[in-house]
């Protein structure tokens, strides 16, 4: 049977960091605000593993089985060889598959009987605002990110084009309206890129198509980013939504694993967790040094561990649990045997939520991917800030300075490396020595605030229930004119 709840759609662009808000924000529509919800979910070949243990039961999860409130839609696999080539950004890429699941999509909605009130896009679908034009639906966009990310996003365009290049050649900190200046050691490689270059041009274009929307929804809250939300709304540029913490439950059944075994033996808060997303990679010299300054700060680890970006390492990979350890090559020699009784190293992928709710878990040394931030505060856990990319340094400013929820790696200034002194010194800073207590403290005090901010009535719920109340009013005004 049809339901007759309002109907929202989603479109999540390719990419685990994606897809996970999405899910859980059309989780929410359905639970919180009974909304019927249907995700696309555009996918490559890169994501798509990761993606299909995600699916499997988005709707139960929601509490609304077999109500059939949360439809799921796999767009058919596309591939953009002939728009992109090898040397393209990522960015560019899954811009480009996006553009080319359009048609799909755009069939998908045309079939519905009535068609959704709102499309929501992620930063990268924006191509895909055009269907919300030619159906009437309003166009949102969720970042999965930060108040102050959108912040830098959303004046780009209004820059001056003399204060960007001060930036970059003169290190001077780039002026953001109302909020904390973005420093150059934290910037977006993008304003050192010619302004003709398309990805530059693609990112100005981003940020205007998202000021023309009818609201930004964004993962974080009132209380975590009091400064930057106010300066985003003084702008009265688009409307601003802080729906956050976004981030998987782990269920009432957390499903057993070697990993969660291994913690449960472990003392309480006593071990560093250390992953740097979905796919970050490190380089083999950084690789070695991680491994040093974990087995000289001699805590307990947890690492998820990748072969590095500069070394073939196919064929040495090992398997987890099955009792030889193999080490491999990109690891110092006898790494796994000497630090077997306090150390697991897991290939690839851990079920990150699990690991970072499980009380064993101290600290988390991060890549400050914003997901991953959140989670760890959600669960009030300490991390060590390990910026690598896209807008990664700037979350881990705003951690370690505002928030005061991490601490954050020194990289050497000629090289870029951050040594196994470090490594070492920054694990027991956080699981041993008091700066780790203040921190903890900190995390414990916002895991609080967080859950305060999802909960009925609070800031988050209640931007969610403006939302809801926004698309009720669309269909009403759009059932009037019909
Ligand atoms: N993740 C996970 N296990 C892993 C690595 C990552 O479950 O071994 C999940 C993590 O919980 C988070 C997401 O993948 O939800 C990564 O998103 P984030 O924004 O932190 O970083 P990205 O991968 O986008 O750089």
């Amino acid at each position: 049977m049809e339901s007759t709840k309002p109907h929202i759609a989603l479109l999540a662009s390719p990419g685990i960091g994606h897809l996970i808000p999405m899910l859980e924000l059309a989780k929410r529509l359905v639970s919180n605000q009974t909304f019927k919800v249907t995700v696309f979910v555009v996918s490559t070949d890169h994501a798509s593993i990761a993606n299909t243990q995600l699916l499997q039961s988005p709707a139960a999860a929601a509490g609304s089985g077999d109500d059939g409130l949360l439809d799921v839609v796999l767009v058919p696999f596309v591939d953009v060889p002939d728009i992109v080539g090898p040397g393209d950004a990522m960015v560019e890429k899954l811009v480009a598959t996006v553009l080319r699941s359009l048609p799909f999509i755009r069939t998908e909605i045309s079939k519905m009987e009535i068609p959704p009130a709102a499309l929501v896009v992620d930063l990268f679908g924006t191509e895909a605002l055009g269907i919300a034009d030619e159906f009437n639906m309003l166009k949102l966009v969720l970042i999965a990110s930060n108040a102050w990310f959108i912040a830098v996003m959303l004046c780009s365009p209004d820059i001056d084009r003399k204060e960007i290049e001060e930036h970059v050649k003169n290190r001077t900190p780039l002026n953001i309206p109302g909020c904390k200046p973005l420093k150059f050691e934290d910037t977006f490689h993008v304003f050192s890129m010619d302004p003709n270059d398309p990805s530059y041009q693609g990112y100005i274009g981003t940020a205007i198509k998202m000021s023309l929307t009818d609201g930004i929804l964004v993962n974080t809250w009132d209380e975590l980013e009091p400064t930057s939300l106010k300066a985003l709304r003084h702008t009265k540029k688009v409307p601003i939504y802080p729906i956050g913490p976004l981030v998987r439950s782990t269920g009432k059944s957390v499903p057993r694993n070697e990993i969660i075994d291994w913690l449960d033996k472990q003392p309480g808060e006593s071990v560093i967790y250390v992953s740097f997303g979905s796919g970050g990679t490190l380089s083999a010299q950084h690789v070695i040094e991680l491994a040093w300054g974990l087995e000289l700060s001699q805590q307990r680890f947890l690492w998820v561990v990748r072969p590095p970006t500069e070394n073939d390492a196919a064929g040495t990979f090992f398997t987890l649990g099955n009792g030889t350890y193999t080490n491999p090559d990109y690891l110092p020699d006898g790494f796994l045997a000497r630090t077997q009784d306090r150390g697991l190293v897991v290939p690839m992928w851990a079920p990150q939520v699990q690991v970072l709710s499980h009380p064993s878990t101290g600290g988390f040394l991060t890549h400050c991917g914003w997901n991953s931030s959140m989670e760890s505060i959600v669960h009030g856990v300490p991390m060590i800030a390990w910026p690598l990319y896209a807008e990664q340094k700037l979350n881990a400013n705003m951690l370690t300075e505002d928030i005061g929820a991490s601490i954050r790696v020194t990289t050497v200034e000629s090289d870029g490396v951050v040594t196994r002194e470090e490594i070492r010194s920054m694990v027991r800073k956080i699981l041993v020595d008091h700066e780790g207590r203040n921190i903890r403290a900190r995390c414990k005090e916002l895991k609080i605030s967080a859950a305060k901010a999802i909960a009925e009535g609070g800031s988050s719920y209640n931007s969610l229930s403006q939302i809801a109340e926004v698309c009720i009013q669309h269909l009403k005004t759009e059932s009037s004119r019909a």
